[in-house]
């Protein structure tokens, strides 16, 4: 059973620039993968796909049995709901508490506030910032910030979780506890796939990689 297929994928942006050629790929439920290459080389692309932020040229993208590309509107919501993601620089409200920011995605889905308080602390817990509930992101380290932002991404108890370089403005302590959270994750369940081009990290967690080179992807243990 697979999560993720792609079948002869191509992105072509509207300025030319050709993101992505003819990638096929399959992900199945439980794995952690990493996509590797060189920056402008299409990872974040690829991942924009699964998430239904741009749509492939040419070619077909399944997520979770769901066709992102020809979903619009509530029902690319109800995708989006089943996959977390985390970004490069946190993307935090910068004027609302650790609590705030993790708890706002599912005010926004129409959780109840006893739901909501159910699920926070397992949340901050898997990221160990139960103590850091009430600060500000000013307050915390960047690695503090990508683990709420990590928190915010999994607090809905998505199958799927996206990581786009998660660790590129993190220094090697911080990137390794990112991997690691991210490596729990996956073991309880969650297919996670990661882009970096950190070859370090990757070589220190043993898990498949797959590259993109110029759009083309190629599959170096996969
Ligand atoms: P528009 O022309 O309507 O802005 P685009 O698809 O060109 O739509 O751009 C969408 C977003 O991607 C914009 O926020 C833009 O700044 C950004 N963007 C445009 N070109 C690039 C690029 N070469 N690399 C990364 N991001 C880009
Ligand atoms: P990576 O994540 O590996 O750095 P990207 O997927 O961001 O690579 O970019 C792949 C290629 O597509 C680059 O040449 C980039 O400039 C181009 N690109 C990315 N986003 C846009 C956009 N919105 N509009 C036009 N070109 C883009």
């Amino acid at each position: 059973d697979s999560i993720i297929q792609l079948k002869g994928v191509s992105k072509t942006y509207r300025n030319g620039s050709q993101a992505l050629i003819d990638v096929s790929l399959e992900v199945k439920r439980g794995d952690f993968l990493f996509v590797t290459g060189p920056s402008g080389s299409g990872k974040s692309t690829f991942l924009k796909l699964l998430y239904g932020e741009e749509c492939a040229s040419e070619g077909e993208v399944r997520v979770d049995n769901d066709f992102p590309a020809t979903l619009r509107g509530d029902r690319l919501s109800l995708l989006r709901r089943r996959i977390g993601i985390v970004f490069q620089d946190y993307k935090l409200i910068s004027r609302r508490t650790v609590t705030e920011n993790v708890s706002f995605v599912l005010w926004a889905q129409g959780y109840t506030r006893k739901e909501i308080n159910r699920r926070l602390p397992p949340a901050l817990k898997m990221v160990g910032l139960q103590h850091k509930a009430e600060c500000f992101p000013e307050e915390l380290s960047g690695g503090e910030q990508q683990r709420v932002s990590i928190a915010r991404a999994i607090v809905g108890t998505p199958p799927l979780l996206l990581a786009d370089e998660p660790t590129g403005n993190l220094d090697p302590d911080n990137s390794w506890q990112v991997i690691k959270i991210l490596k729990k994750l996956n073991q309880i369940g969650i297919t996670v796939i990661v882009t970096t081009h950190d070859e370090s990290l990757i070589r220190l967690s043993n898990h498949p990689v797959v590259q993109i080179k110029n759009g083309r992807l190629s599959s170096v243990n996969y």
